[in-house]
C-alpha cells in the first residue's frame, strides 16, 4: 500500500509546505495524500499532486484527520504549525498533534523533521 500522508500549514508555513512538496514532488506523487483545505489547494495548483482535500483547518480540517488517524487511517502527519501566530482553532491543534501520540503516529511539525521523515518513508516504500 503507498504511504497515507496528511499535510497541514498554517498560513505563515504554507510557502514552506509548497516548497517541501516540490523538494519532495515525486515521493509523495507516490504518496495517498490528504490535507486541511486550503493547503491542498496550493498543494494541487502549485506543485500538481492529487490531493485529497478536507475542510479547512479552522472549520475542522485537523479533526478530520486526528479521526482518520485515530482509526489507523494514516502513516504521517506533516504539520507546519506558525509558532509565531495564535490560531483560533488551537484546540483542534493540540488534539491533532495528541492523536498522533496517542496512536503513535509520526507527526512532523517543522520542515527539518518533515525531511527526515520523508527520506525514510522514500527508503521504507522504494520510492521517490
Ligand atoms: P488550511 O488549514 O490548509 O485550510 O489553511 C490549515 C490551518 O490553518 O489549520
Amino acid at each position: 500500500m503507498a504511504p497515507r500522508i496528511a499535510l497541514i500549514a498554517h498560513d505563515g508555513r504554507k510557502q514552506a509546505m509548497v516548497a517541501l512538496a516540490q523538494e519532495f514532488a515525486t515521493l509523495l506523487a507516490g504518496c495517498t495524500l490528504c490535507a486541511t483545505g486550503t493547503t491542498g489547494q496550493r498543494l494541487q495548483d502549485e506543485v500538481g499532486l492529487v490531493v485529497e482535500r478536507l475542510l479547512s483547518g479552522p472549520l475542522g480540517g485537523d479533526l478530520q484527520i486526528g479521526a482518520r488517524l485515530a482509526v489507523g487511517g494514516l502513516d504521517a502527519v506533516i504539520f507546519l504549525r506558525d509558532p509565531m501566530t495564535a490560531q483560533p482553532h488551537e484546540p483542534d491543534i493540540n488534539a491533532l498533534v495528541r492523536a498522533c501520540d496517542v496512536h503513535d503516529v509520526p507527526c512532523a511539525t517543522n520542515v527539518s523533521g518533515a525531511r527526515l521523515m520523508l527520506r525514510q518513508i522514500a527508503l521504507q516504500a522504494g520510492i521517490g
